[in-house]
């Protein structure tokens, strides 16, 4: 029997029961999960969570430390949110990064099953899990990438085997070629002989306000991120706000990053401190009309069932407050569009008080 005290869920998905792990359980990453066959009673996969990935704050000695003078591949790293995608009783499902089988993904993935011919790949790797990076109107990472259009889209960036491996990096290259799968970009394979070329990469990243990337060992699990100060910019703007509801060091450990690499990039220390002092200004800018502390997604849903089911939960965690629910048709697919807001309870309250003239000890 699943314990929750011991970080263990029992769950149901239209009939399809699962155990979510939501913390880790001595080797057993957060977010692993266990399916069980249509009777309920016997488990006949578990599907393991995605480790983290180190992150690295300066990149030359970060560079050295991780992979010394081997070679390495450079993928940019996109920013959405992490699914797993697989089949299970011929039912495609997707996965949260927290372990719960998402019904808004999961009704995309049924779409992206036919876009991208999806069957032809599990027909040949049926026991194979796609880890990718979900981007475009989404009901979890509010900071969408403008360059992507309206709908939903993946990125596979890792494949696990069904021997519970991760495939190589060359292997998940090939086969996302051969089956023609959306992929996250590939910048290039690099070593720190090369590593000026990488700073090229990441200052043209920066640039565009791209979120980073991820550098990856051909031959083992290594891997390490590193991130662009636009982004972490961007973050300090968006979540101040949301700062009383955030994990405690969220604010300044975006500062120390940008920071340093300001610093080991060479940038403009002046176009900075000036962009820093912006996106505190910008950030708060908010209190000036304030009534909650919230965040607002836009999706697209194909059944009111979906919403209901991703409504329900989504609120274990926040409130959420529906704006509209209205008839779209996207690319010939009639839809409904749903634009709601999570509302920060904490933050809420807190903000509400500081602009109200409540006094507060520090
Ligand atoms: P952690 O990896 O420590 O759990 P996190 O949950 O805070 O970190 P991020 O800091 O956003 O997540 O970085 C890791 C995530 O980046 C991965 O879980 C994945 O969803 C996403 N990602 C985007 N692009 C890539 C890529 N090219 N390779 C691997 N992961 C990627």
């Amino acid at each position: 029997m699943p314990d929750r005290t011991r970080g263990v869920e029992e769950q149901d998905y239209n009939g399809v029961k699962y155990w979510r792990y939501s913390d880790d359980v001595g080797y057993i990453l957060r977010g692993t999960v266990v399916l069980f066959d249509s009777s309920g009673q016997i488990p006949i996969r578990t599907v393991p969570g995605f480790p983290h990935i180190n992150r690295v704050y300066r990149l030359r000695s970060g560079v050295r430390r991780f992979f010394h003078t081997h070679p390495f591949f450079v993928e940019e790293k996109l920013d959405g949110y992490n699914v797993r995608l697989l089949i299970h009783g011929g039912q495609p499902l997707a996965l949260t990064r927290g372990g719960f089988i998402c019904p808004f993904t999961t009704e995309w993935a049924e779409i992206w099953w036919r876009r991208y011919g999806l069957d032809r790949f599990f027909a040949d790797y049926p026991d194979c899990v796609l880890f990718s990076e979900v981007l475009g109107d989404n009901p979890y990472n509010s900071q969408r990438d403008p360059a992507i259009s309206p709908g939903l889209y993946f990125f596979v960036f890792d494949i696990l085997g069904g021997d519970g491996e991760f495939l190589h990096v060359r292997d998940r290259y090939r086969i996302v070629e051969n089956y023609e799968l959306p992929t996250v970009p590939l910048l290039g394979q690099f070593s720190s002989d090369r590593i000026e070329e990488l700073f090229e990469v990441l200052r043209d990243l920066n640039e565009k306000e791209r979120e980073g990337v991820v550098l990856k060992s051909p031959t083992s699990k290594r891997a390490m991120k590193f991130v662009t100060p636009s982004t972490d910019l961007r973050d300090i703007k968006d979540n101040l706000i949301l700062e009383f509801d955030l994990e405690p060091r969220f604010i300044i450990n975006r500062l120390l990053r940008a920071s340093l690499f300001i610093k080991e990039f060479g940038l403009d220390e002046a176009e900075y401190a000036s962009r820093l002092g912006r996106a505190f200004l910008d950030g708060y800018e908010s209190l000036e009309t304030f009534e909650s502390a919230s965040q607002t997604y836009n999706i697209y849903v194909q059944n009111l069932k979906t919403w209901n089911a991703l409504r329900h939960m989504l609120s274990g965690h926040v409130t959420i407050k529906v704006e509209h629910v209205l008839p779209a048709s996207l690319n010939g697919i009639e839809m409904l569009n749903v634009k709601f807001r999570r509302v920060f309870r904490k933050s809420t309250r807190r903000y509400r008080e500081v602009i109200r003239g409540y006094g507060h000890i520090d």
